[in-house]
């Protein structure tokens, strides 16, 4: 388990996308039969002025871009910051910046650079402004390279970056049905944000590294939904799908699917109602939409995880080592993978937030925590010694209460622990009623006075003295399914706190 509370910069790595849903959300779109209007459809939503989307296993963000000499400039520490461990420093020779163990040598003025001891061309001069080093857009796809030893993708008419394998793809087909029915299948589960056009419904993906499909215009020879147009731009990028009829976006509980199909208004029955099934098939919106506003509908991205796991440790930290074959670290991304199957077999959308190998600090896991409004925090250890499981809440100084409005950050748990300490009391009677050992403790351990909501940690042992029984497939789900469970029960009690 090894409580430290030393903080560290991110790695390459967890799959960390801020992304939740309700089940089949629908959006009604008004117009009919509105094809030649489609060339006055505007790409809006996107945050004003540039920017560069950047999609890596660690995480997605966005940085805004700046104009020099007629290109697009970014901070290059800002871009390699949320990836590892970056320093920078200017002096006299210019501006140096160190990232995990890789140097780069920057001149003001000069338009190559040299990492690594090689020489890299950045097609336009370097410039510091505030300690910041400006780079153009464009050598990122060099520099980077450089610096990661992986490859990046720059779409740079659009801003749009990728950092190693991100890449979401899709797939869109009709079904048979009359009126049809148009299914997007992705390969990783998506949030866009959809509005509606007159003739269009249209879905914006900000966070999510959807690409092309081979031909960015998708036909489907039918009458009511003739096609759908993939597109991309400032940072996003955009599925458009023209229909006749009135058309509305449904999603699937898992995310990989979204569902357009006529509004209920457009269908001379009622559409039949049902609902998402185990698979995640697309569910036809239930309940039928009220009458359509007259405005255009836009659903913002506010939909969110209900569960964070947390895979403790990870990268250069390894936990324990709990034989010689054996990292904490490994254990613990199972145990998470095995809890998000336990949870959301039980309805509980949730957020693996180390779903590999990547460094990952303690203040990076309260923020993913904290910035998705999770209802419980669930950060996962192992131990070789002692027996069953231990349950853990955060241990605050006395007298920690905050008086102002600002939370102080070590002491950020303070008006959840209640909450906390009650879900790992009911985390531990389920332990108890399926006959695995188990203690609950307050402990100061990281970050659990960092997380507002509530927040546990589960530290697993093995329940004799095999460390071995940690890998198993069935030990890790009679834990996790015992959490799932507890969780569940206790799943009103949470979100009330939501
Ligand atoms: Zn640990």
């Amino acid at each position: 388990m090894r409580w430290t509370s030393r903080s560290r910069s991110a790695g390459v790595s967890p799959a960390v996308r801020r992304v939740s849903r309700p089940p089949a959300v629908s959006i009604p779109i008004i117009t009919a039969c509105a094809l030649m209007l489609l060339c006055a459809i505007v790409l809006t939503g996107a945050p004003p002025g540039k920017h560069l989307s950047v999609y890596s296993v660690a995480a997605n963000y966005s940085l805004p871009l700046v104009q020099r000499e007629g290109r697009d400039y970014v901070g290059l520490l800002e871009v390699l910051e949320p990836l590892g461990r970056v320093s920078a420093k200017s002096d006299s020779r210019g501006w140096r910046l160190r990232y995990n163990n890789v140097e780069g040598d920057f001149q003001v003025g000069k338009t190559r650079a040299r990492v690594q001891g090689r020489d890299t061309d950045l097609g336009g001069k370097f410039f510091v402004e505030n300690n910041r080093g400006l780079v153009p857009v464009s050598s990122l796809t060099s520099l980077l390279p450089r610096f990661l030893g992986g490859p990046a993708t720059l779409h740079e008419e659009s801003g749009r970056l990728f950092i190693g394998s991100v890449a979401t793809h899709f797939t869109a087909s009709l079904s048979g049905d009359n009126p049809p029915r148009l299914v997007f299948h992705f390969t990783a589960p998506v949030n866009p944000s959809v509005a509606t056009e007159p003739g269009a419904l249209r879905m914006t993906f900000s966070r999510e590294p959807l690409v092309a499909p081979a031909s960015p215009t998708l036909t489907f020879g039918s009458k009511a939904i003739p096609s759908a147009i993939f597109s991309e731009g400032n940072g996003a990028a955009v599925l458009t799908v023209n229909a006749s009829i009135p058309v509305m976006a449904s999603f699937s509980r898992d995310g990989r699917t979204v569902t357009i199909s006529p509004t209920a208004s457009s269908v001379a029955s009622p559409s039949p109602s049902t609902t998402p099934s185990a698979t995640g098939t697309p569910a036809t919106p239930a309940p039928p939409t009220p009458a359509p506003a007259a405005a255009p509908a836009t659903y913002p991205a506010a939909r969110r995880y209900f569960a964070v796991v947390d895979a403790s440790h990870g990268g250069d930290d390894h936990g324990e080592t709990l034989s010689n074959t054996l990292l904490e670290k490994d254990v613990t991304v199972a145990l998470a993978r095995s809890l998000r199957q336990e949870l959301e077999s039980r309805g509980i959308p949730t957020l693996v937030l180390r779903d590999s190998d990547a460094n990952l600090s303690l203040d990076q896991r309260a923020i993913f925590a904290n910035a998705d409004h999770a209802a419980i925090y669930i950060a996962l250890h192992a131990a070789s010694n002692g027996h069953g499981v231990r349950v853990y809440t955060a241990l605050l100084p006395w007298g920690s209460d905050d008086r102002g409005s600002f939370r102080s950050w070590t002491t950020a748990q303070h008006a959840s622990l209640p909450l906390s300490q009650s879900t790992a009391n009911a985390v531990a009677a389920e332990m108890q009623r399926r006959q695995i050992p188990v203690r609950t403790l307050a402990a100061p351990l990281r970050p659990l006075n960092n997380v507002t909501g509530a927040a546990i940690a589960v530290e697993v042992a093995p329940q004799g003295s095999d460390s071995s029984q940690l890998t198993a497939p069935d030990y890790q789900q009679l834990v996790t399914s015992a959490v799932a469970t507890a969780i569940a029960a206790t799943r009103d009690q949470l979100g009330g706190a939501q």
